[in-house]
């Protein structure tokens, strides 16, 4: 039987940090009414989207957002038992990601949690170092990151996610290394080291337009991957995706059913699915929810989610470029013979000289029976490979 992960996006955040761009509404205090009213919204889209993932079987459940711990552990168990019950599991446990932030009041929820069903908590740490926090514009201090994990640990979560932004305004690679030492005092099972974006829109691209915004420049932010990726290989971990490390066996469940492009359910504002292959269309369709969570919640009051949508059929040229990217950033790479299982030639059928000049540059590597890797300076240079696929 095939599988489905399920996303559900709470987007109620204490403030709007200013290089975000997800659908957030800042929330300094989450009533609960509020909560309620979101959270059985949520439960009515389940009820009408679950039909379209009929059949399969729940391999990962990620509660994301904006701040999902803002949730009180009795919604968190409402979600997670709806979900539950509306697919059968496909291991005894699947993969339950609660993403969290390192507030006092979420700190103090973490054993209630874990009561509800969660299994894996990612905490958006970001950096321990108070000065790093500010420059980011972040709600939380370094101490309440140390707290967060210590209690994490103590509520009993074996599988810990810790974030780490990487080139923030001001840090330098011995800042990074620094923040990078800390996590690791912790031993979390995972990490992400996301290098900061800068988002058109938001108050950091309106910074930097204006030369206000001091970062790093290219090489050191190459090097602080470089180091980055030497200290936490040394540690234990596996660079699994070009920004995910874990150690063997706590690889993410459900970020990889994003690479490897397979079926999730979003549920909530601004959240993203991929339907199914079927009749007509089989690359499957992505559904995008409005951002807005006064519109979501009127779809919800009339039961007309799928109005409300934006639907896009995706095209073998889409999905084929998508197939390699998302391949790519994983270590594993592109598999030909699933690539061209599905959009019937493999890579090289599509892009003989793209494939060749990334191999005379060493940017990839091709196997005989043509499955695509990034090399180690394609990794460093991802972002001009991808260029000649998409
Ligand atoms: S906490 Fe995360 S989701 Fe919320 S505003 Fe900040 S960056 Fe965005």
């Amino acid at each position: 039987m095939e599988n489905v992960g399920v996303y559900v996006h709470v987007p109620f955040c204490d403030r709007v940090c200013p290089y975000c761009d997800f659908a957030v509404v800042a929330t300094r205090v989450l009533a609960s009414e509020r909560e309620g009213l979101y959270v059985d919204a949520l439960l009515a889209e389940l009820e009408e989207r679950r039909s379209a993932f009929a059949g399969r079987r729940l391999a990962s459940l990620y509660l994301g957002g904006g701040t999902p711990s803002l949730l009180t552990p009795a919604s968190v168990a409402r979600l997670v038992e709806a979900i539950r019950a509306s697919f059968p599991a496909a291991a005894a446990e699947p993969e339950v990601t609660l993403e969290m932030n390192p507030g006092t009041l979420e700190r103090e929820r973490l054993p209630g949690f874990r009561e509800a069903g969660v299994s894996r908590v990612s905490i958006g740490v970001q950096s321990f170092s108070d000065a790093t926090l500010k420059r980011l514009g972040r709600a939380h201090a370094g101490d309440e990151a140390r707290a967060s994990l210590a209690a994490a640990r103590a509520a009993g979560f074996a599988n810990l996610s810790v974030d780490l932004i990487l080139a923030a305004p001001g840090q330098g690679p011995a800042e990074f290394a620094a923040d990078l030492e800390e996590a690791l005092a912790f031993a979390p099972e995972h990490l992400s080291t996301y290098e900061l974006t800068i988002e058109p829109g938001t108050p950091f691209a309106l910074a930097a337009a204006r030369g206000q915004l001091r970062r790093a420049d290219e090489d050191a932010v190459l090097d602080m991957l470089d180091a980055c990726e030497a200290r936490l290989t040394a540690a234990g971990y596996r660079r699994y995706e070009i920004s995910n490390y874990a150690k063997p066996g706590f690889e993410a469940v459900h970020n990889r059913r994003y690479w490897l492009r397979r079926p999730v359910l979003g549920l909530g504002v601004g959240a993203f699915s991929t339907d199914p292959p079927r009749v007509g269309m089989p690359h499957g369709v992505r559904r995008a929810n409005p951002r807005d969570l006064a519109e979501y919640e009127r779809a919800a009051a009339r039961g007309a989610f799928d109005a409300a949508a934006d639907v896009e059929v995706l095209t073998p040229q889409i999905a084929r470029g998508e197939a390699v990217f998302l391949g790519l950033r994983a270590a594993d790479g592109v598999d030909a013979a699933r690539f061209a299982g599905e959009f019937g030639e493999p890579p090289r059928g599509f892009w003989p000289d793209a494939i060749d000049a990334c191999r005379r540059e060493q940017l990839l590597d091709e196997t005989a029976a043509g499955d695509l890797k990034l090399t180690a300076a394609g990794r460093r240079l991802a972002d001009t490979v991808f260029r000649y696929f998409v």
